[in-house]
């Protein structure tokens, strides 16, 4: 039997693409979950298709990089499915340019997004993992803080979301939590969609262009990325803690 129990899980940006892939993957394997993300009615549909199939969801609008919002939609979820004890924080923006170009909002919204709004998360997260004795962290990082030309402020985001998860695994081990960062190389959402798009390439050969620098000769899907971070989140994954999982589909180098 498995020891996977119905814990409460919070994907942060599941209104769609890979959260909202985590987000069904996590339901189908019995976690209740809160499906953050910007605008609560965008999260509809990532919980219809949770319960339809049986599974507990909760939408809750939230903007992960505000103190406030945070703090009221943990303690929303909490009180309404039960205590946060998997975390996983995906939500995430593009602001691309070159270093010349990029202005100082282009760098404080993303790194607001993704490192302010992974600690806050998970600093308000952590008070129920500590008190349960367990917890799961997992964060989206990217083959992108190897460095890549046009995003200096999220190669800086995704880099510092390791350097962030090796301190939470080393800080909360003791009390059963882990944390662990997946980072995926080229995922089919509409954030590649949209790269395409300022880009001016079609999608269709901005994908082929991507699979044809990788190993496996194809691109990704959210569903690759979910398994992963599902993989992170079992029970069973306990010794397991402080590692950067690359789901590009090949070694990067
Ligand atoms: P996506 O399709 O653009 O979805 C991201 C979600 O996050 C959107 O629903 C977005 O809402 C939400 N979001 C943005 N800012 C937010 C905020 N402040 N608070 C709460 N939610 C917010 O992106 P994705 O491709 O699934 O990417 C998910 C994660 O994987 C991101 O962290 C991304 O950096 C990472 N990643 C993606 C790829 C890839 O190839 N796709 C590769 C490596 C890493 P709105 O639509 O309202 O903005």
């Amino acid at each position: 039997m498995s020891t996977t129990q119905q814990r409460v899980a919070i994907v942060t940006g599941a209104a769609r693409g890979i959260g909202a892939a985590t987000a069904l993957r996590l339901a189908a394997q019995g976690r209740a979950v809160g499906v953050l993300d910007l605008d609560p009615d965008a999260c509809r549909e990532t919980v219809e298709k949770i319960t339809a199939d049986g599974g507990t969801a909760l939408a809750v609008g939230c903007d992960v990089s505000d103190t406030d919002q945070v703090r009221d939609a943990v303690r929303q979820v909490a009180a309404e499915l039960g205590p946060p004890l998997v975390l996983v924080n995906n939500a995430g923006v593009l602001r691309d340019n070159l270093l010349f170009k990029m202005d100082e909002t282009d760098w404080d919204t993303v790194i607001g997004v993704h490192l302010r709004g992974a600690f806050l998360m998970s600093r308000a997260c952590q008070s129920y993992m500590v008190e349960a004795g367990f917890g799961r962290i997992v964060s989206l990082s990217s083959s992108s803080a190897l460095g890549n030309r046009g995003q200096a402020n999220y190669a800086a985001a995704k880099a510092g979301l390791q350097g962030f998860t090796k301190t939470l695994a080393k800080e909360l081990g003791k009390f059963g939590i882990t944390a662990n960062a997946v980072a995926p190389g080229f995922i089919v959402t509409d954030m590649t969609a949209a790269t395409a798009a300022r880009v001016g390439v079609g999608f269709d050969d901005f994908q082929e262009a991507a699979a044809a620098k990788t190993a496996v000769g194809r691109v990704g899907a959210p569903e690759d990325v979910a398994r992963a971070i599902a993989f992170f989140t079992a029970d069973e994954a306990g010794f397991v803690s402080g590692q950067v999982l690359y789901v590009a589909g090949g070694p990067l180098n």
